[in-house]
């Protein structure tokens, strides 16, 4: 347990992120009141089964009154909208924050709805899972995760010490960068990989030739990987791709151009120049590994499916 940061806390949306930060401000003692709101009645009833808070609103302008820290997990599509909802009862010197997966436009639309005197850092935790809603969240999500902030200029810079002091007590390394470089970063290193993956698992699931079965018998070979990322929530990636499109579209270019080298070197037989780009690729899979961002065990550390010889069916029990 720590000291609690904050008095209270405003969670709005309490899916995969909200109800980790949550789970984590209730086990580590962050926040003396934890006050939740979401968008659906089932949503909210699940949230206080799993005891992620101390009330419950279904107005998230009756969540957000006193609190010391309001933290948006919704949509990024939603900020908006959500953002005038709540705006006229935020109390003064409240820092608001967010966690979306893009910055430019969730700050474009939240900064001209919030009154003068609150601190509003955007900020988004780099870690996640396929999973979503409030069953989804856990404690060591941001374990030694990075967890981005992007202060809007004048920001109080002791609102930021305050947010990055939460952010490090959930087990993050936080580092600050403008919203416009932000973007461009995520674009590469997630929302590009998330719609190749996107794409080659719809392209395999349309093949005539091959048929729906045999993708999924022969899955294990690399194709696997990216149905687990083609498995992500379907309406957050929607926002990403719609509010980070400039970003995307440029990298998607440089893409598109390094594709077509390779499919040159392909028709042509440059086995040096496939060579040379695989080489470089390893490297970067052990810096990643060496920087403590993935694991270096066999097939990304998953454990072969246990084999229960007792318990297999039509075997004789003991
Ligand atoms: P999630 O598990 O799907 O939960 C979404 C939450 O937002 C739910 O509480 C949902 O409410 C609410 N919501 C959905 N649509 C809404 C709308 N139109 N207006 C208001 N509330 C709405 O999502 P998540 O994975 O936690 O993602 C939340 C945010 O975190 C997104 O901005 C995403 O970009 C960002 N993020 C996600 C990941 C990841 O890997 N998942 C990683 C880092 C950052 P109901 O259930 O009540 O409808």
């Amino acid at each position: 347990m720590t000291e609690p940061l904050f008095g209270k806390v405003a969670l709005i949306g309490i899916g995969l992120i909200g109800s980790s930060i949550a789970i984590n401000i209730r086990d580590r003692g962050l926040a003396g009141e934890v006050a939740i709101s979401t968008r659906s009645r089932e949503t909210l009833e699940r949230a206080e089964e799993l005891r992620l808070g101390t009330s419950y609103h279904r107005e998230a302008s009756d969540a957000v009154r006193d609190a010391d820290l309001v933290i948006l997990s919704i949509p990024v599509g939603a900020s908006g909208a959500v953002t005038r909802e709540i705006a006229s009862a935020l109390k003064p010197g409240a820092i608001v924050s967010d966690v979306g997966s893009v910055k430019g436009s969730v700050i474009e639309q939240m900064l001209p709805h919030l009154p003068a005197g609150v601190h509003f850092i955007p900020a988004h935790p780099l870690a996640g899972t396929e999973q979503s809603g409030p069953d989804a969240g856990f404690l060591e999500l941001f374990e030694n995760r990075w967890s981005i902030l992007t202060p809007v200029s004048d920001t109080d810079p002791e609102a930021v010490a305050r947010l990055t002091a939460f952010w490090e007590a959930l087990g993050s390394k936080v580092e600050v960068m403008t919203p416009e470089h932000h973007d461009l970063v995520l674009a590469i290193v997630s929302h590009v990989p998330h719609l190749i993956a996107y794409n080659i698992v719809g392209t395999a699931a349309d093949l005539e030739t091959v048929t729906q079965s045999e993708v999924v018998k022969f899955s294990a070979s690399g194709f696997r990987d990216f149905t687990r990322i083609a498995a992500s929530d379907p309406t957050m990636w929607r926002d990403v791709f719609l509010h980070n499109r400039d970003a995307v579209l440029e990298m998607l270019a440089r893409f598109s151009e390094d594709l077509a080298t390779l499919q040159r070197a392909i028709r042509w037989g440059d086995g040096d120049a496939l060579h040379a780009l695989f080489t470089r690729t390893r490297a970067i899979r052990r810096s990643i590994v060496e920087a403590g961002q993935d694991t270096a065990a066999p097939n990304f550390g998953r454990q072969p499916p246990r084999k229960d010889p007792w318990n297999e069916p039509g075997e004789p029990k003991a």
